[in-house]
């Protein structure tokens, strides 16, 4: 198929630059490999990026701030696609009593599991799940995560998924990242809807998402289609009544069980379906023509003990970009590292390093709908990446935990943790 020339990517230098950075090795991940440019520069302007390339090929850009890095990689900056950061309270209670021997069904009578979180959600204030999701948020920060998606659905009421979603957009605004906000309100039952699930899901298409749009509180809206959740006639309504609004969707999909979700998010071209472990050949398919990205979440995985395997050969083989994520949540993954998450797709999932870095930069882009500005070092992107004193790129997926030395640069500025 023949490719428009896009005007930014026009051989022509631009005449000037804001800053330029140079001495490192570019992985820039364009089409989702390594893609490496050694002894690389990439000059700056008005936070977008304006010339790649090699530093002896490099213009001038007499009027630039030079910044000269002494070896390492430069990555672009690191984008979580699938979080549930903000949050009343935390699980670790039930996760210190799983381990004493208290069953879940035992723990869920006493009012555990996901609606102790929904509680504590409902009864927080806004400054409260403000202060807690910033707490949660900075050592996803501290290692390179420029760009963060973060869902509401713990609210599970009008005012309560309400609040939760003005929480998101006030990280936004206060964060040195870019925050992209899905609404989730389909994500279980409220306690008031037992037995009437599909009044709740009336409640959400005919008054939530209204309000929301109306608000431009959301960027996408998402469900959980399962057995123990919605099912995908259920979930159809919701995708019905977000698109009518023009709001994007996606999904929690096939994480126990096969019910074809993902095939039909791909219907409504999803810009993604989450989890999969359980996802066929012909979800994979079905997902590859719509060009819905596949996140897959290896902390729930790691975290639920499961053994069934998202089916990673059917994606390489129908060529659905995978994306990975923390889905950061205080039941099933109380992650705050994407590192670990590069591992652990990497062991538990048998992606390649390369796949997944990709997933947390070029693919993490597209399942937010970014990737025509996100994602890699290339001409016309934002200028967002980070320098690591790393040899080469695996190093990043190779290290299990802790915390390595790098330099964030959002939107061609040098990052402090917070703006305030
Ligand atoms: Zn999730």
């Amino acid at each position: 198929m023949p490719v428009a020339m896009s005007p930014h990517l026009s051989p022509e230098s631009p005449s000037r630059a804001d800053s330029v950075w140079r001495g490192a090795t570019l992985v820039t991940m364009q089409d989702g490999h390594y893609n490496l440019t050694e002894n690389g520069a990439i000059a700056v302007s008005d936070g977008k990026i304006v010339w790649t390339g090699t530093a002896a090929e490099c213009p001038d850009f007499a009027d630039a701030v030079q910044h000269e890095f002494n070896g390492g990689i430069i990555t672009p900056g690191f984008i979580d696609c699938h979080t549930h950061l903000v949050f009343g309270g935390d699980r670790s209670g039930e996760f210190e009593q799983r381990l004493n021997g208290v069953s879940y069904a035992d723990i869920a009578a006493a009012g555990g599991g996901i609606l102790s979180t929904v509680n504590a959600t409902r009864e927080a204030s806004e400054e409260e799940l403000l202060k807690q999701a910033l707490f949660r948020l900075q050592p996803l920060l501290a290692e390179g995560v420029t760009c963060v998606e973060i869902k509401s659905g713990y609210g599970l009421s009008i005012e309560s998924e309400l609040k939760m979603l003005r929480v998101i957009r006030r990280l936004g605004s206060m964060l040195q990242a870019e925050v992209k906000s899905t609404c989730l309100a389909a994500h279980a039952l409220p306690p008031e809807y037992k037995g009437r699930a599909d009044d709740y899901i009336s409640l959400i298409c005919e008054t939530l998402l209204p309000q929301v749009a109306s608000e431009n509180l959301a960027d996408a809206v998402d469900a959980f289609c399962e057995h123990l959740a919605f099912s995908p006639e259920q979930v159809e309504r919701v995708f019905t009544a977000a698109q009518a609004l023009g709001l994007p969707v996606k999904l929690h999909a096939e994480q126990l069980s096969s019910l074809h979700g993902s095939a039909m998010a791909a219907r409504h071209h999803a810009l993604s379906a989450d989890h999969l472990e359980y996802a066929t050949a012909e979800d994979a398919q079905a997902m590859a023509a719509s060009g819905t990205v596949a996140v897959l979440l290896p902390g729930a995985y790691y975290l639920l003990r499961e053994t069934q395997c998202p089916p990673v050969e059917e994606f390489r083989k129908y060529q659905v970009p995978m994306a990975l994520a923390s889905d950061a949540n205080p039941g099933t993954s109380p992650a705050l590292s994407l590192r670990l998450m590069l591992n652990m797709g990497c062991t538990l999932f048998r992606l390649t390093p390369e796949e997944a870095l990709a997933g947390i930069t070029c693919h993490g882009a597209r399942a937010l709908g970014l990737q025509e500005t996100h994602g890699t070092l290339e001409v016309g992107k934002v200028a967002d990446f980070i320098h690591w004193p790393l040899s080469r790129p695996a190093e990043l997926v190779y290290w299990l935990g802790g915390q390595l030395p790098c330099t964030v640069v959002y939107r061609g500025e040098v990052r402090g943790e917070f703006r305030s």
